[in-house]
This record gives structure tokens, sequence and C-alpha cells, in this order.
């Protein structure tokens, strides 16, 4: 079976597929435990996609008696022998077999299913280097001195296909008849791109596209919203799902510092911020964010003293569809995560594919982004991943407010935002840079995550193709 199938378990959430595989091999087709275990241990392998701990769900055990009672007895004898090889392993440590075993006894007994996923794969990945180091480094750092070599990195990608071909026709175009269209199904091509930086006419037609698209989504805007934007102002979006670790909140503190600047007589180009992002149902501060960018967006735009220099639109019911048409017209891509909490993004991709700056934290991909573009060509701002080495300290000083620590990167954001105005202020050396983050971002096709997986999981290799 694990020669011909493979079953990447995409995150925790069908872990409950591993005990059903034993319980298949070994009810049904009467095989010995340890035989069907290792077809098992051999056909799944596991993608952790977030380190949040609220993200590590957990299974009452009463509940597995109740509904799924033959489960359960598979999970205990799963768990019996797990525990006898750690026992083995690392004799006298019984707060680490408390810690790896997979009942947690500690609130009522649960099943947590990372665990099963962890122990029933023969690999575990990340999204994102950095994502991958910290999952080795603390929430799986106990199954990682068990079994260093299950544990390695798969870095998110994005399809070229969608979110440059269909999403950005005109781009595509653009890029193909310069460089023909072998970046379709090798991404890394675009890396000629960066020869024509000193192109004047492939530069213009560069700026001319992306205006067009900006032209594009304030029809859209102005259709659905009744708000007038400026397509030459520059277009700051942040889309993604609301959430408090991915800071929205510290967008919205930046345009109060714009609008009190542009009150108090300042001068800076003029900006467009665009939102968009569902909260999950019952996630009520996730909301309230909504409806301060709402709120924070009434009182810029009627503000007769901002005379057009700033505006605010919060694009509702933000979904793939609207993804297509927002992301080949932003300027600039807000991935402004504390670092070490958003495992990779994809949309940061998405956003410099199309021709985006990045401002952002060193966090997830973006560290990767950084390295394929060059640190000159992305506006980084704010602490390193390593935040939480002295969180003790920082929790005496602060006592417990600030949980997401936008305080701490508030100058540093506001700081490297003024230099993405001063760059936009000068738009060929933005173009130059807008053009090689578009040329660097070959690493980021979801066609080498694929290979990879194949490659390193799945021990599979790409069929022939016929020719036609
Ligand atoms: C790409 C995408 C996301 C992921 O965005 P991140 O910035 O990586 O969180 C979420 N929703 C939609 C509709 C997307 O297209």
């Amino acid at each position: 079976m694990p020669d011909k199938v493979a079953i990447q378990l995409n995150d925790t959430h069908p872990s409950i597929a591993v005990a059903e595989l034993m319980r298949i091999l070994t009810d049904q087709h009467h095989m010995e435990w340890d035989a069907a275990w290792d077809i098992t241990t051999r056909t799944f392998a596991y993608t952790n996609h977030t380190l949040m701990p609220e993200a590590l769900e957990t299974w009452a055990v009463a509940l597995f008696q109740r509904v799924l009672p033959r489960h359960l007895q598979i999970i205990y004898e799963i768990n019996r022998r797990f525990m006898k090889d750690v026992m083995h392993q690392h004799p006298g440590e019984a707060a680490l077999w408390q810690r790896m075993s997979l009942i947690d006894e500690s609130h009522g007994k649960r099943i947590r299913m990372a665990h099963l996923a962890i122990v029933g794969s023969h690999k575990v990945n990340g999204v994102a280097a950095i994502h991958t180091r910290l999952m080795k480094e603390t929430i799986f750092a106990d199954f990682h001195r068990l079994w260093p070599n299950k544990f390695v990195n798969m870095t998110n990608g994005v399809t070229p296909r969608r979110w440059l071909n269909q999403a950005n026709p005109a781009l595509a175009k653009l890029i193909t008849r310069r460089i023909g269209n072998g970046w379709l199904k090798d991404l890394d091509q675009l890396r000629q791109l960066t020869a024509l930086t000193s192109d004047a006419d492939f530069c213009n037609d560069f700026v001319r596209v992306k205006r067009d698209n900006k032209v594009r989504l304030a029809q859209l805007i102005e259709q659905r919203l009744s708000i007038r934007v400026n397509p030459d102002s520059l277009f700051d979006v942040q889309i993604k799902r609301i959430h408090e670790y991915k800071r929205q909140l510290l967008n919205v503190l930046h345009i109060i510092t714009l609008y009190n600047r542009i009150r108090a007589g300042g001068t800076a180009p003029p900006r467009t911020v665009i939102f968009g992002g569902k909260a999950a149902p019952g996630y009520r501060f996730a909301k309230l964010i909504i409806r301060l960018i709402n709120d924070v967006a009434d009182v810029v735009n009627n503000d007769s003293r901002m005379n057009d220099r700033l505006k605010v639109v919060f694009i509702p019911n933000y979904n793939v569809s609207n993804a297509e048409i927002i992301i080949p017209a932003a300027d600039l891509s807000e991935q402004i995560s504390t670092a070490g909490t958003e495992a990779s993004g994809t949309g940061n991709m998405k956003l410099a594919l199309n021709g985006a700056l990045t401002i952002g934290t060193l966090d997830g991909a973006n560290v990767e982004i950084r390295d394929e573009v060059g640190h000159e060509n992305i506006f980084i701002f704010g602490m390193t991943g390593d935040c939480d080495r002295y969180k003790p300290v920082f929790d005496n000083l602060t006592c417990h407010g600030d949980y997401y620590r936008l305080m701490a990167d508030y100058e540093s954001y506001v700081a490297c935002q003024d230099r993405v105005g001063q760059l936009f202020g000068d738009p060929s050396a933005w173009t130059q840079k807008a053009i090689l983050n578009v040329a660097g971002m070959g690493q980021f096709s979801s066609d080498r995550t694929i290979s990879q997986y194949a490659k390193t999981i799945w021990n599979v290799v790409p069929k022939a193709r016929k020719q036609t």
C-alpha cells in the first residue's frame, strides 16, 4: 500500500484516519498488529499548519467511548506500545511520559490528535523554515528528540496559473512577451526579469499594467462601497483572516498616525489603505476590529481636511474571487504578524508575485521572501523570530497588557512606513523593486512544494507524459 498510496494529513483534523486504517487492516483484513502498523506509518504523513496552542485539538475520551468505541480501543493500544518505547528510551522521566502520551489526563481524559498524527506518520512537516524550526524547538520538541529525522520543512507555495496567469492576465502577457511562457510551469524562470529592470520599455509597461489593475479595483470599490479612491495613490493592502496575531490593529494605529500627521499639516504621498478578511464566527474581538476599521474609514473618508490624501476601505466578503481582483492592484503588501506566530502565509507570495512590495516582520515565509528578493527590495521591521526567549522578563515588565506586543513594534513600523512613502515618491526605484519581487518568486510555486513532497515524503517520481 505505501508504494501505491500516500495519505497526507492536512493538519490534525483528519488524524482519526490513523486509527481507522489500523481498524481496517486488523479487523477486516485480519493482519497482525506489527504488519498493519508498518503499513499505516509508511502511508501517513502529517502537515502542521500553526503553532497556536488552541489549534492543537483534543477529543474527549467520553465522546470517543460513545461514538467510536473501537477506534478508542485502537488508540489505547497504539499509545500502550508507544509509551513502552518512550519509557525504554527515557527511563525514569515520568513528566516526559505524561507530556508525550496520546492521552491528556490533566483536563479530564482527552485524546491528543496531534500526537496521534505524529506517532502514526513517517514524516511531519512545517510550512516555512522558521515555522519548522519553532515546531521542532517548541510544541513538538519531545517528539523531535525521539525521532529527529521524522521532521522536515516543506515551504508553502502558490500556483502561478491562478495567482498570476488567471488573476493578472495583463502582467502575464507582458512577462510572456519578454521571457516566453515557460514560467507557467517553471516559476524560477521569472528570475530572467532581473535583467529587464534596466529596460525602460519593460518598466513603463509594468507601471501601465499595475495602474490598469488599480483602476479596475477602484471601479469595484466605487460600485460596491460608493467610495472614490485615487488610482495614483499608494494602494496599501492587508487581506487575510482577521486575527489578533495578524495585527490588523497595528495597521489601524498607523492609519490614525497618518491621519493625525495630515491634520497637523504634514506631507506624505496619497495612500489608500485597503482591508479584506473574515473573522471566525465566535471570535468577538476580531469582529470588533472589523467594526473599528469601518468606523475609522468613516471618519477619515469624510474629513475634508484629508483632501483625498488618505482613504480607508474595508472590502466585504474577502474570498478567492475578490482576492484575484485586489492582489494585482496592490502596491504594498502588509505582512505584519508578531514574529513567530504566522506559520508561513501564502498571501505574502501572491502579492509579491503580482508586483507588490512587502512591508513585513521576520515571520513565516517573509523570511524566505526576503532571501529571494534581496533585503534592499523589501521593508522589514520589528522584532525577530526569537521573541519569546525573554517573555517572562517582558511579562514582568508589562503585567498582562498588549499580548501581541503592538506597542513594541509600533515605532519601528511607522518609521518603516515612512520609507515606503519616500520610495513611492520615486516611481522608477519603486518599479525596479516591484519587478525584482516578481523575479524572486520562483521558489514559491506550489509545483516546487509538491515535487518536494513527492520526493521526500511520498517517494514517487513523475509519470512520463505522452507526447501530443
Ligand atoms: C491566500 C489566501 C489566504 C491566506 O492569506 P494569508 O495572508 O497567507 O493569511 C486567505 N484567504 C484567501 C481568500 C486567500 O486567497
